[in-house]
């Protein structure tokens, strides 16, 4: 499939605004107007220009099982091809050059022979040249139809006597052609569809039902549903080894649950009443209930889904190259097959059969195909295997970009630390109770998604405690939270924050503080007119976090921390991490600032974050790299998602990224020395040494260069990033 023929077609339109076209899962995304155009008339268009629509691709895996079907039958029409093809062409072959003589009419007696066989074998080819060429389209279908029908066509014409007394016999030739070529199209299919397994993998994980509990005349029941059919709130009982069907909320029972497969986390989970599930991960040993908070399109697990195919579907920018390459190639290659043919025939005096031959040789042993399956190949096998670690790279862009990256900034709380702090401590300046202090804090807190705010709940659900009601309430980030009690303005935060509303902070307050900070504390001050008290929570770092900082070292890859924090308690984490620069007390403009300041010097940044305060600087970044326990707004933000939080994902993500892109280049390699080496060979340079490059093995020659690419490709599945290699 050519997609610059799709496309150009497509695009022209009325009513469509874009398509976009993937040669790997041979689909097109395609953007129209309902109103104006139907995708039948798109599928009409595609069908007249020599392709073949299929149907309408999604993630529903009842459409995706037709289009499975469809392509084991083409694969099969084309074993039959290649089967009679290469019995006829043997049969021919023995009558040819055999010491047969089947009298005057020997010639006939060889059409009569390839006739069906040839049409039986060449038609999907010539179908789609000759679709093309009326589109003005020149592919490579249009190249093996011209050296398809030009030596069937000689042929014909010398047993009609009509091209003087030379009998140019090709009948076997223009037939094992057509069968090297089905050959090469069939193992390319073949390949291709196993580099998109990981899609297929993914898809399998979700539940096709859910035993959903139901209440009769206030009895419950257990009902088997289909998953299209549970809505959300509904409440789903799983049994032990049971998968999980969608996501949701724990309301009764404990049990371990296995998430590796969806979040690539090895490690079960312990899950109890309030915490969440994913839907396709498998439940280990107890039976639990839980709510419904996602349907089946909307789960985690779809939007993986759909994240990956996008991503696989996309272009990377040295897809442009490529394609712009693929563009020059063809007419020079016609060329090149025209001169050699004028060579041989005109100036060396060879007789025509032979040159002609050369000629066929040439224009079939050029296809650029391996050249335009290098490149979205490996993407594919790339973007599937970091899916499989739980590693989300939105596209193919990110992941050339990810190859450079020099310089990795990580945000503090919640990525190189846990973000769960706990609570530890409450120094308390007024005549308020300690209870009062934190019911207060509590309560301003309510609404906040800070994990400061959840170490204040120590981490449970907020709804369990009884809580002023609370108004004007303002999240100022990377400062702290505000609102009234009872008419009284409350604010909670750091000293910026309290700074910023002139309360004023005595000597001793200001050394508590830096106190608690150099015990690796994070201190925030409760104060309405005055201070009233400093709350310290405390954060540990990851157990991974040592250990992906230093492989990025080792990578040549320097490291910053950014934070909001303050700077005793960073600089002391940062140390224990082994981070020398750190930017300290900056807003969330602070965070972009650093990364633009990187940026102007020619840094390739990726930023590591996971909160609302780092979203600018995930955008603006080369590659942000969102944790995905973290907030929406950041995962949103990312180009990269780490489904599981885990830091030594960010550093695997961009070991992927660099294996990938290396392969894109072997990969771009081989195709380039294909037909580098193998054009001078087919027009025949070795010749003098007795070698004739038949236009057969120009055939299998092209077919062997698409398999070598895909391979190359494929292997890739096999590569562990170095920093998971023991784990
Ligand atoms: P980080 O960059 O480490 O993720 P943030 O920018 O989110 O940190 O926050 C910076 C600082 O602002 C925190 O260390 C804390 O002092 C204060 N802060 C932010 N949000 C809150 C909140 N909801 N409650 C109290 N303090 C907060
Ligand atoms: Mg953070």
């Amino acid at each position: 499939m050519c997609s610059r023929a799709v496309t150009s077609a497509v695009s022209k339109m009325p009513g469509v605004y874009s398509t976009h076209v993937n040669l790997v899962s041979e689909t097109a995304d395609v953007l129209y107007n309902p109103k104006v155009v139907s995708i039948d008339d798109v599928g009409d268009r595609i069908n007249t220009i020599g392709y073949e629509y299929m149907g309408i691709h999604d993630n529903n895996s009842i459409n995706n099982d037709i289009l499975e079907k469809k392509h084991e039958e083409n694969q099969r029409k084309k074993i039959y091809r290649i089967v009679v093809g290469f019995f006829f062409s043997a049969l021919l072959m023995i009558l040819m050059f055999g010491n047969f003589n089947l009298g005057i009419h020997h010639s006939f007696i060889l059409l009569a022979i390839s006739i069906l066989p040839f049409v039986y074998v060449s038609y999907p080819i010539l179908k789609s040249g000759i679709n093309s060429l009326r589109h003005k389209n020149l592919n490579m279908d249009v190249m093996y139809s011209l050296g398809i029908s030009v030596s069937f066509v000689v042929s014909v014409l010398s047993t009609f006597n009509l091209l003087g007394n030379n009998h140019f016999m090709l009948y076997d030739t223009s037939i094992m052609l057509g069968s090297f070529l089905m050959l090469g199209k069939f193992l390319e299919d073949r390949a291709k569809s196993k580099t998109s397994d990981s899609i297929k993998k993914l898809v399998e994980l979700k539940a096709t039902d859910a035993t959903v509990e139901k209440f009769i005349d206030g009895k419950s029941i257990q009902q088997k549903v289909p998953i299209n059919e549970v809505l959300k709130g509904n409440i789903i009982i799983v049994k032990p080894g049971e998968k999980i069907p969608l996501d949701g909320v724990i309301i009764e029972g404990k049990s371990y649950v296995d998430e590796s497969l969806v979040t690539g986390e090895s490690k079960p989970i312990q899950k109890e009443v309030s915490s969440n599930v994913i839907g396709g991960s498998i439940n280990k040993d107890g039976t639990f209930k839980f709510k419904v908070t996602n349907t089946s399109e909307k789960t985690v697990l779809s939007q993986i889904i759909s994240m990956v195919q996008e991503a696989q579907n996309s272009n990377p920018p040295i897809q442009k190259l490529a394609d712009k390459v693929i563009t020059y190639f063809i007419p020079v290659i016609l060329i090149i097959a025209i001169i050699s043919f004028i060579v041989w025939y005109v100036l060396l005096g060879q007789d025509f059969l032979f040159s002609l031959s050369i000629f066929i040789s040439v224009v079939v042993v050029a296809c650029p195909c391996a050249l335009g399956l290098a490149i979205p190949t490996a993407l594919t096998v790339g973007v599937g295997l970091a899916a499989k670690y739980g590693i989300l790279i939105k596209d193919g862009e990110t992941l050339e970009v990810s190859d450079k990256i020099n310089h990795v900034l990580l945000d503090k709380t919640g990525t190189i630390t846990v973000g769960q702090p706990v609570l530890s401590k409450v120094i308390n300046y007024s005549d308020k109770s300690d209870e009062e202090i934190m019911l207060l804090a509590r309560s301003i807190e309510q609404y906040s998604q800070h994990p400061i705010s959840s170490a204040l709940f120590n981490n449970e659900d907020k709804k369990l405690y009884s809580l002023y009601d609370v108004d004007n309430f303002e999240n100022i980030s990377g400062k702290g939270v505000k609102g009234s009690i009872n008419n009284k303005m409350y604010y909670l935060g750091n000293k910026k924050l309290i700074y910023d509303n002139n309360i004023v902070v005595s000597e001793n307050i200001l050394n508590d503080l830096k106190n608690e900070e150099l015990e690796l504390r994070t201190s925030i001050i409760l104060a309405s007119d005055v201070v009233l008290a400093i709350i310290s929570v405390e954060d540990t770092v990851k157990v991974n976090s040592i250990k992906a900082i230093n492989e990025l070292h080792n990578m040549n890859i320097e490291t910053s921390m950014v934070t909001g924090d303050n700077e005793n308690t960073s600089k002391k984490i940062a140390e224990k991490v082994g981070i020398t620069d750190v930017v300290s007390e900056v807003l969330p403009q602070g965070k972009l600032d650093y990364v633009k300041e990187l940026q102007a010097k020619g840094k390739i940044v990726s930023f590591v974050g996971d909160g609302i305060n780092d979203a600018p600087s995930l955008t603006k970044s080369n590659v942000g790299i969102a944790i995905g326990t973290g907030t929406d707004v950041a995962i949103e933000a990312g180009d990269v998602i780490l489904v599981n939080g885990d830091l030594l994902n960010a550093v695997a993500g961009i070991q992927i990224s660099k294996k990938t892109m290396s392969r894109v280049k072997l990969n771009l390699f081989w195709a380039f020395a294909y037909n580098i080496i193998l054009i001078p060979v087919a027009a025949g340079i070795l010749i003098p040494y007795n070698i004739l490059f038949r236009p057969e093995y120009s055939a299998f020659a092209m077919a062997l260069s698409s398999v070598t690419v895909i391979t190359l490709s494929l292997l890739l599945k096999r590569y562990t990033p170095e920093i998971l290699k023991d784990e």
